[in-house]
């Protein structure tokens, strides 16, 4: 599909068209490093996902990461995301080793953001309350859940 759309295009080194021949170099997960080669020796590539830089892993990838995201916010679980990808005619994410770690990441993510929120809450709540707070980490405020 891609090679369709790359051959549209003038190779830059003779001038020439649909001549690029592709090659997958790379892939992890959903990343794919595609380098496309003409018959004149001109190479070009792309990367179909940047890199994310996280200084507790080794380099991971915006897509894999968007597509372990995807399976929480749709609430699966690797095995029914590779499902999906499967019928989509898309090979399957990352190794489970590597959806573990950017699964570990997401739920870090998602407790500093719940941590951030409860506390906005918090002090929110305080401010409105006809009744004393504590102002120190605003420890004191009733809540009433009542389970919706
Ligand atoms: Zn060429």
């Amino acid at each position: 599909m891609i090679l369709n759309l790359v051959n549209k295009f003038r190779c830059p080194s003779y001038n020439s068209v649909g001549k690029m021949s592709q090659k997958v170099t790379q892939r992890r997960g959903l990343l794919y490093h595609i380098t496309f080669s003409c018959t004149c020796s001109f190479e070009t590539s792309f990367t179909n996902s940047i890199q994310l830089v996280h200084s507790a892993t080794a380099p991971m990838d915006e897509l894999n990461m968007m597509a372990c995201v995807a399976a929480n916010v749709a609430g699966i679980k690797r095995t029914s995301m590779t499902t999906i990808l499967g019928m989509l005619n898309i090979l399957p994410p990352v190794q489970i080793e590597n959806w573990q770690k950017y699964q570990k990441i997401y739920s870090n993510a998602l407790d500093a953001v719940k941590d951030e929120s409860l506390g906005g809450a918090a002090e929110e709540a305080a401010e409105q309350s006809s009744e004393t707070a504590d102002r120190e980490g605003v420890t004191n405020i009733k809540v009433l859940i009542d389970g919706t």
